[in-house]
């Protein structure tokens, strides 16, 4: 990446979106250093789910076409994306048909993470270890770049690979067992014809019976437990 994306890691965020008809959040890069993760599911023109790492005042994201495995035999292509501004770990909603990115953002897991090393490095070299503590995905993980080539067209390909602990499960697939989100416990359907799929706090605040409504479903999630998808 050119030398003059480090003065501002969000310029490409930025330069991708139009602000005035996207409700994702604008491109702030914020001082704090926390150790939040999210991981998002996109209906965009491929459903895909974004990973993404706080890390020096931005999330470092990946777009992981087949989501990420349990499985330490799956090695997940996670094609490397533009950095994204920390209020988008709590962006669940809908991104306008014919804006970048267009269809609905679910979030479907959180929490934190915590490098196996220097990060920094880990990066740098294409070798970033890491461990998850979230609602859904825990233990340990490892991202690899992989060697450029021709075809890439300066994209940037990683895989993404559980590694062997007591959260590994051979077979397991945890983008099948969960299919609602770990925030509202909506369904994408839900997100896409929801009242209050379209994020504004303002509009959140407004509307009681859509409050009432995410609330109800999210204790009804609760409760079901490992449900396959309805794929
Ligand atoms: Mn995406």
């Amino acid at each position: 990446m050119a030398r003059t994306k480090a003065a501002d890691p969000l310029a490409t965020y930025r330069a991708k979106r139009d602000f005035s008809k996207t409700p994702e959040p604008p491109p702030e890069r914020k001082r704090q250093t926390g150790n939040s993760f999210v991981i998002q599911k996109h209906a965009s023109r491929r459903t895909h789910f974004d990973f993404r790492l706080e890390h020096d005042g931005v999330l470092k994201s990946w777009a992981v076409t087949r989501g990420p495995s349990l499985d330490p035999a799956q090695k997940r292509l996670a094609v490397m994306t533009e950095d994204h501004p920390l209020e988008y770990g709590k962006f669940e909603g809908v991104i306008p048909k014919g804006e970048y990115g267009g269809g609905q953002v679910m979030i479907w897991d959180r929490g934190t993470w915590e490098p196996i090393g220097d990060p920094d490095e880990g990066l740098a070299k294409g070798d970033l270890k890491f461990r998850l503590h979230g609602d859904r995905l825990n233990g340990d993980f490892v991202l690899v770049r992989m060697k450029p080539r021709k075809e890439d067209r300066g994209r940037q390909n990683w895989l993404l690979i559980k590694k062997r602990d007591d959260y590994a499960g051979d077979g397991d697939e945890p983008t099948l067992t969960y299919d609602t989100s770990v925030k509202s416990g909506r369904t994408m359907d839900q997100i896409e014809h929801g009242e209050s799929a379209i994020w504004s706090s303002k509009a959140q605040k407004k509307s009681p019976t859509a409050k009432r409504a995410t609330a109800k479903l999210s204790a009804g999630t609760a409760k079901s437990g490992r449900k396959p998808a309805a794929r």
